[in-house]
Parts: structure tokens; sequence; C-alpha cells
């Protein structure tokens, strides 16, 4: 009797601790996941969240914290914790992961910047004011010296509601890679802009920590960047003006061969190759040296180098003569500026100065050049994100009146096009027309002739003109890793939910394809194979020497299913068909596979900390809606680094 009561207790402590362990398991591994993903805070009391306390950088203040620890000029370095995700790209100082998406905050910036600023300032904040960009000058820029006695410049950076630390990390660019005896000002003018940190924690920022060589100029209503620049022009006292945009980062020596070609000859204007500073990520890359044109619709564009124009006395580092400039980036000796006639000042807003002024420098006798040495990175963002005052169309006044000024009779051209605009006013330019006579000007003929011999004329003896086909060329990025992509809490694989062709098509969790027959059959493979793709893509990959009948077995083919390629360019392929993609216009949808376009964005993914797949342009994280549902769904969500979050590629 005695023993069988000692059983049952046994027994009853045996239940308990089994029923605490499964309870416990239970709540352990579910907990966070019957969170619903979107937009959901980290969890945890503290400052510090869940995760241990060097995993957040600083991400966890607000956008004015942020803002607060970089006043205090701090490094990039301690605000991620930086490896080097691909040395030979060059972004040392930078990390892919900067955009990450902790919290609601972190979301209310990221999508409040792309709406003030069409960029990313979630990173751009995080970013700070200072940081090192990849040098990416030719080597033999390396290898130039200067003269010692070169002038000094003014740089004047116009702004219209620029975001606070895109523009002071332009101004802390200049001071940090300028040398001094070089750099006489800087010219800030504010374009009447709407937000108040632009004014005085601006202004305080400045007399702070930075006083001394920095005015900033305050327009009383908005002029525009071409009367601006002209107004920051007034103001500035060095003997070299330089215009840069207010979202730049120039780089290493990227002033001196600029003022030694002025130097050399007072009418020469320079521009810098300008780099890209991606909108959506920051990360700063090399351009290639191109050439400033423009078409009958007098859009600027870039052109190729001509061959003739390659490679001149000097190589690499040779001037390259330019039809055109871009607009933002230049520099020219102030005295020349003024003698030239500065800007149009009927001119509003936006657009069509930089033709003008680049027509005027070559038919009133100066020289425009492009300076391979000298570099400056420039945001490049898909929208405008300012109108004009009153909406007008800016780039179409303007260009009407430099038409009217300068083409001749090429603005038949332009008209043929337009034909709206024949009847266009334009306001007055008899001032205009006054400095052409004025400068001895020569005709739009002879500039055409002369500077811009490959533009194209329309009409009955036009010549036809030769596409230039610009693609990805015959390189395939190195591939990294290659397998299955398993979704480590629930074991399953990230497959198409459709065909695995179908563009457009959803990505779900299923259960992983472990079939690994032994037979080798063309037949089956064939067969299965068309289950999976459909005669045409089976054709497309057989074309493209990507499947080779009879050499791989059955094992290829059930796999063929979900096998993920993850690639230098940091895209995820699906059977060497599609990229998975995020479009960041579609935040809350669910990735899709699309044709791989190799510009990164939002086809640009990372394995990070905590098995995470981080999406570079949305800022999230790969995650499972429902683990438990047999659906398996798969959705963007706030990186909260839980168990549904975690993700491993393997072969
Ligand atoms: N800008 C200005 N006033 C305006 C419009 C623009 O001061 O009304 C400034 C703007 O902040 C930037 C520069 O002029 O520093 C060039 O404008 P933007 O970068 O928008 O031109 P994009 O690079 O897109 O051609
Ligand atoms: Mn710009």
């Amino acid at each position: 009797m005695g023993s069988v009561t000692v059983r049952y207790f046994c027994y009853g402590c045996l239940f308990t601790s089994a029923t605490w362990t499964v309870l416990l398991f239970v709540y352990f591994n579910f907990s966070e996941v019957t969170q619903p993903l979107k937009n959901v805070p980290i969890k945890g009391s503290g400052p510090h969240g869940p995760f241990p306390k060097k995993f957040y950088p600083r991400f966890t203040r607000s956008p004015s914290q942020v803002l607060e620890s970089q006043f205090k000029a701090n490094k990039i370095d301690d605000v991620v914790d930086n490896h080097i995700e691909d040395p030979e790209k060059g972004n040392m100082k930078f990390s892919s992961e900067l955009g990450m998406i902790f919290n609601e905050r972190d979301q209310e910036l990221r999508d409040l910047g792309y709406q003030k600023h069409a960029f990313n300032m979630l990173i751009s904040n995080r970013l700070g004011y200072h940081r090192d960009v990849p040098d990416t000058r030719n080597a033999a820029c390396k290898d130039k010296s200067y003269p010692t006695d070169l002038p000094v410049a003014s740089v004047v950076i116009c702004f219209y509601n620029e975001a606070l630390s895109a523009l002071l990390r332009t101004v802390h660019s200049v001071l940090d890679r300028t040398p001094a005896r070089l750099l006489h000002e800087i010219i800030l003018v504010d374009d009447d802009s709407d937000f108040d940190d632009l004014k005085g924690e601006l202004d305080e920022y400045i007399q702070k920590y930075i006083p001394g060589k920095i005015k900033i100029i305050r327009n009383t209503k908005r002029e525009g960047l071409i009367r601006g620049r002209m107004i920051g022009a007034a103001h500035a006292t060095g003997e070299v003006l330089v215009f840069l945009d207010s979202h730049c980062e120039v780089n290493v020596m990227w002033l001196q061969p600029l003022l030694a070609a002025i130097q050399e000859d007072g009418q020469t204007v320079v521009c810098p190759v300008i780099d890209i500073i991606s909108a959506d990520t920051l990360a700063y890359s090399s351009s290639p040296v191109v050439r400033g044109g423009f078409n009958w619709g007098l859009h600027f564009k870039w052109d190729l180098v001509p061959l003739a124009e390659l490679g001149g006395p000097e190589g690499a580092t040779t001037p390259i003569k330019s039809p055109t400039m871009a607009g933002g980036l230049f520099a020219m000796n102030r005295n020349y500026f003024n003698e030239l006639g500065q800007y149009d000042s009927g001119m509003d807003i936006w657009g069509g100065e930089n033709l003008e002024i680049s027509f005027r420098i070559w038919m009133c006798g100066g020289k425009l050049f492009i300076i391979p040495c000298s570099r400056v990175g420039h945001i490049f963002r898909k929208r405008r994100p300012y109108g004009s005052p009153e909406g007008q169309d800016t780039m179409t006044h303007n260009s009407l009146r430099l038409a009217h000024v300068w083409l001749d009779e090429y603005k038949e051209q332009y008209f043929s096009l337009r034909p709206d605009l024949r009847t266009r006013s334009y306001g007055n330019i008899s001032e205009r027309v006054e400095l052409r006579k004025k400068l001895d000007c020569k005709s739009f003929k002879w500039y055409l002739d002369n500077i811009y011999p490959e533009m194209q004329i329309s009409g009955p003896n036009a010549k036809p003109q030769q596409p230039i086909f610009v693609n990805r060329g015959p390189k395939r990025p190195k591939v990294l890793q290659r397998g299955r992509l398993y979704h480590l809490q629930t074991n399953k694989c990230l497959v198409a939910q459709g065909r695995p062709s179908q563009k457009g098509g959803l990505v779900v969790l299923k259960a992983c394809d472990y079939r690994d027959a032994s037979q080798n059959s063309d037949q089956q493979l064939r067969f299965g194979l068309l289950q999976v793709l459909g005669s045409q893509e089976l054709k497309a990959l057989y074309d493209c020497g990507i499947l080779e009948l009879g050499k791989i077995g059955i094992r290829t083919l059930s796999s063929v299913q979900s096998v993920w390629i993850y690639n230098e360019e940091h895209e995820l392929v699906l059977n060497n068909l599609l990229c998975l993609d995020m479009s960041e216009t579609r935040s809350s949808d669910p990735p899709r596979l699309m044709k791989c376009h190799g510009s990164g964005g939002s086809q640009q993914w990372t394995f990070g900390r905590n098995n995470r797949l981080y999406q570079v342009s949305v800022g999230q994280c790969l995650g499972v809606v429902d683990p438990l549902s047999h659906r398996g769904s798969v959705a963007m969500a706030i990186c909260d680094g839980s168990s549904s979050q975690q993700w491993h590629l393997e072969g």
C-alpha cells in the first residue's frame, strides 16, 4: 500500500513537471509570435528592449535624440558597429543595415523622410554628419600634385526644406576634406525653408560647433535655386565660386583639381564627376566619367565621352570637354561669373539654368570641362520633393527663355516637339539678349558644329540616331551562397507559391522538398521541370546554358523548385530566374518575384545578426505572418528579432 502511494506521488510530480516543461516550452517558443507582426514596438522593459545592450546602437532613441547625439559631431563608427560588408565595393564605414526599422518611431521617421525629402532620412540621420567615403578616383589621379598657390574658394550652398542631417553632412564633408587655406568661406542660402530645425537649431549648431567660416543668408521669400545662387554669389568674397547642392558629400582632394584648372585659365568653368549617393541606402558609389549633353526637349542628359576626347595628354586625369553641365555642382572664377552675366534672374525655382549657362559659356568665349580627378557625391532622388509656389512648370518657363535668347533658328527643333509653346509668353528677355550682344557671343550653329557635333538635328536631312544600349553586360554577379531558404522556427522552406517563373508571384513557406531520387532520366527530368516551369521557361533555361540534359539528376529537379542564390549584388534569385523584390512604394504588400534589375534597392537583401533577413530599401525584416498556419504567408515587418524572422540559406 505504502509503495503504491509513493509511486502515485512520483507520477504526480512527474506529471506536474512535464506539464510545466511543456508550458514553458510553448511560452518561450511562441510568445513573441503571437503578436501581430506589423508595426510592433520592441517589447521588453527598460530602454533597451529584450536584446543584449550591445545589439542596440542608438536606434531606440527618438529622431531628435539621434540628432542630439550627432550634435556632438560623433563619427558613424559608434552609431552602428560597422562590419565591412564588401571591402572591394569600398563601403567601409557604412553598413547596409543602417536603415533597419526597430520600432514605430523609426518607421515614422523613414516615412516622413521619403515624403518630405524623397530619400531615406532615417539612414541620413543615423549616418551623422561625418563619414568616410570611398576614394573613387582613378589611380592616376592619386599621383597628381597641384600648385601650392591655388586661388581660394567660396562654397555656395542653396537649400530649400533640406533634411538637416544631409545639409550638415554636406557642410562637414567640405570642412573635413578641404585644406583650410583653400576654403575662404561656406555660404548657406536658406531659400525661405519651412522647417523649424533649419532655423534656430541650424544657427545654434553652426555657432557652437563650426563658427567662423560659415555665413547663413536667409531669403525672405522663396527665390528658387537660380536667384538663390546669385544671392549667395553676391555675398561671396573668395576668388573662385563653387556651387554645391545641399545633399552632397565631397570626396578626397576634390577641390584642388577644380581650382588648378581655373587658375590656369580664368574662363574655364569646371565640374567634378558627380558620384552617386543612393536615395534609398545612402551608399556612396562611383560614377563613370561621362559628359553632359541635351536633347531637343531641352532636357539635360549624360553622354558617353567620344573616343577622340578620351585619353588626352594626361591620360585618365585629362579634363573632359563637356557641351553642357548637370547644373548643381560646378566651380568658376567669381569675376568671370559676374562678367558672363551670372544667371538669368527671370528664371524661377528650378530647371533650364544649367543649359543656359552651358551655352553661354561656350558661345561667349569660355570653356566647360569635367575634371575626372575631382569627385563629389550627390543624393539622386526619384522625384523632386517640392513644387513651385504657385504650381507653375518652371522648367518650361525657363527653357522657353533660354530658347528665345540662345537657340537662334534651332528653337524650331524645340517647338516642333512642343508646338503648344510657340505662343506661350516667357516674360521680358531684353536684358539677356543685350548681354549676348555685349559679350559678342557666337551663334548656336557654331556651338552645335564645334562643341556638340553629335547632336542630332531632325528634319529631312537628319541622320538616323544610333541607339546606345546600356545593360548589365555579360557578367553575372558572383554567387555567395546557394541552397534552400529555411525558416528556422518552422523548419519549412521559402518557395514560390505558384510557378517560380511567374513574374509578380508570391513566395510562401512550405514543407521542404527532400526527395532524393537516385534515378537519372532525362525523361523524368524534363517532365518534372515542365511541371514546375512550363515549356517556355524550360526552353529559356536550356538556351542560356543553365540546364543541360543528362547532366543533372532528379535531385536537382526536385530542389529546382526552391533553390535560392544569394549573390554579391545582395540579390536573392530563385531558380536562377527571378529576384525576390520588395517594392518601396507598397511596403505593406508582401515581397514578390520580379525580374532582376541589378540596381539594388528593392532587390537588395542582407542576412544579418539573429539570422534575420533584412530588406534594405524598406528597412524591414522578412517574417512569417502566422507560423502555426499552414498557409505559410510571409510579410515584411519591423525587425523585432523574434524567431518568426529567422532564416538560413543552406545548400
Ligand atoms: N533649391 C533652392 N530653392 C528652390 C529649389 C531648390 O534653394 O526653390 C536648392 C535645393 O535645396 C538644392 C539645390 O537647390 O540644394 C538644387 O535643387 P535639387 O537638388 O532639388 O535639384 P536636383 O538635384 O533634383 O536637380
Ligand atoms: Mn540635388
